[in-house]
């Protein structure tokens, strides 16, 4: 007999994803990939946490980490490294989008496939060599930091 998890829904969800993949269900790692997939997106580790605090209450962010490689393993989460910032954690989708990051700020937006399906691009590789996919970082910088505004000229 299960009763309802705290937190309701997203929580639910996450069960019912956690058990999908395997993963043994803890109210952490409910509250951790509920938390990934309520945002937008490409949050660091510190942030996942204050959110999945909120259903779990202590959590710390040795336990957080814990979670998301376990979840990042299972393939629920994906994870991407940026040098000299924490990792940022998003739901897999498994559409085999890259990111543009800012090299002032570290804000990240998706990129999607460059041409066509996965992997989207030939790498020059032996053919003995399977590409299922790839991740691609397009360093720069965003128009925050530009300080452009939208161009509105051509409208
Ligand atoms: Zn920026
Ligand atoms: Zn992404």
């Amino acid at each position: 007999m299960t009763r309802p998890a705290p937190g309701g829904e997203p929580m639910a969800l996450a069960a019912a994803h956690l058990r999908a993949a395997g993963l043994r269900v803890t109210v952490q790692r409910m509250a951790v990939l509920a938390a990934v997939s309520e945002s937008a997106g490409h949050l660091d580790a510190d942030a996942l946490r204050e959110r999945a605090r909120r259903v779990t209450g202590a959590l710390s962010l040795q336990a957080t980490y814990n979670v998301l490689r376990a979840l990042t393993e299972a393939g629920l989460v994906r994870c991407t490294q940026i040098p000299g910032h924490p990792a940022r954690y998003e739901v897999e989708h498994r559409d085999n989008h890259h990111h543009f990051v800012c090299l002032r700020c570290a804000a990240i937006r998706d990129v999607e496939c460059t041409v066509g399906a996965a992997p989207c691009m030939e790498p020059r590789l032996p053919a003995e060599y399977e590409v299922r996919e790839a991740a691609v970082t397009f360093w720069g910088v965003c128009p925050d930091c530009r300080g452009a505004r939208p161009d509105t000229s051509s409208m």
